[in-house]
């Protein structure tokens, strides 16, 4: 997960980019998150109906933040009028019912997630599945695969189920007073990645399609809707988030805003970095796999050794991912044996 350090001048200028988005009503709340990565974004837009892109984990210490965070904006957490959900990961809206409870708040999210947000222990336990399942597949040791699943449902409390109350298409315009949010649609880091963009002010509220100091993970993960029974294919998630990417990097943007970090107001060199090392990574594995067939497990070992069992997962994703890409330009084949799947170079 490469990081991408930042300049004094880049700091300075995401610093006037944010500063500018304030006057016009954009404010960044950092929410405290038990996980990994930190602090999530939470964007509150002062329009009306006044907006909250984003929660935060469904935690005290988030809930609290949160309020002291709109007080400090003269908010209540009963002032809410919209609550908009960026993708279906917990740390992003495991707050919205108690938000949507106390506000009576409108909850907007894609077609697709908001089955997945109104069914949230049964589509987590379904994700466990498919992900217990791939891990095995793909020669994940079994001791690795239930100390995971432990781990994930112990992860669950920080999410919740919340009922969407207007469903988004893709393309469609959300209206505020004072601005249009086009939705669109950029899957790839999960299935139901969303953003924001506002096409007059050139901003786009990106969650974690984007972040400036860690790669987005393109995790692997069910698609949505797909129920127990689901058989595959399995989905490409790197190379849907490849062509996510590439899209956004056709607009023009001045101001990406990140579910994660600073704000990004370069987007396109920072797309391009990700690609270069996505192109890297994957020549990396080829020459793995040239050398005798192995199982992505195995590709992911030799490539960053004994990671944290919580690392598991996202390590076989990213192997997954560049397994795609090479399967793809037919570099690349799987063989199977005993339910595990070993790649072979054609
Ligand atoms: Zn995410």
């Amino acid at each position: 997960m490469s990081g991408f350090a930042l300049t004094e001048e880049e700091k300075r200028e995401g610093e006037a980019a944010m500063a500018r988005a304030a006057q016009d009503g954009v404010h960044c709340l950092a929410i405290p998150t038990p996980f990994q990565v930190g602090r999530v974004n939470a964007y509150l837009i002062e329009d009306e109906p006044l907006t909250l892109i984003d929660s935060g984990p469904n935690s005290a210490k988030a809930l609290d933040e949160l309020e002291r965070a709109l007080a400090a904006r003269g908010h209540a957490i009963e002032d809410l009028e919209m609550l908009v959900i960026s993708h279906q990961h917990i740390d992003h809206f495991g707050l919205a019912s108690i938000l949507a409870r106390r506000s009576g708040a409108e909850v907007a999210a894609l077609s697709g997630l908001d089955g997945y947000l109104g069914s949230f222990r049964e589509q987590a336990e379904l994700d466990d599945v498919f992900a217990e399942e791939t891990m095995l597949r793909h020669g994940l040791p079994a001791d690795v695969v239930s100390a995971l699943r432990a781990v994930s449902a112990s992860f669950r409390a920080w999410g919740s189920t919340v009922e969407v109350t207007r469903t988004l298409r893709d393309g469609e315009q959300l209206r505020l007073r004072e601005r249009t949010l086009t939705v669109l649609h950029r899957p790839g880091h999960s299935p139901s990645d969303t953003l924001f963009w506002d096409e007059r002010r050139s901003q786009a509220f990106v969650a974690d399609h984007l972040i400036r100091h860690i790669s987005s993970n393109p995790l692997l993960a069910r698609p949505l809707g797909a129920g127990r029974d689901f058989t595959g294919p399995r989905p490409q998630a790197l190379v849907t988030y490849m062509a996510s990417m590439e899209a956004t990097r056709a607009m023009d943007l001045d101001l990406v805003l990140p579910g994660h970090g600073r704000p990004i107001v370069d987007h396109r060199p920072l797309i391009d970095l990700r690609l270069r090392t996505h192109a890297r990574r994957a020549e990396r594995m080829y020459g793995l796999i040239a050398e005798h067939p192995r199982t992505a497990h195995e590709v992911a070992h030799e490539l960053w050794g004994n990671v944290a069992v919580t690392q598991a997962y996202l390590t076989l994703s990213e192997v997954l991912g560049h397994m795609d890409v090479l399967m793809n330009a037919g570099r690349v084949e799987e063989q199977e044996q005993d339910g595990v799947v070993r790649f072979a170079a054609v």
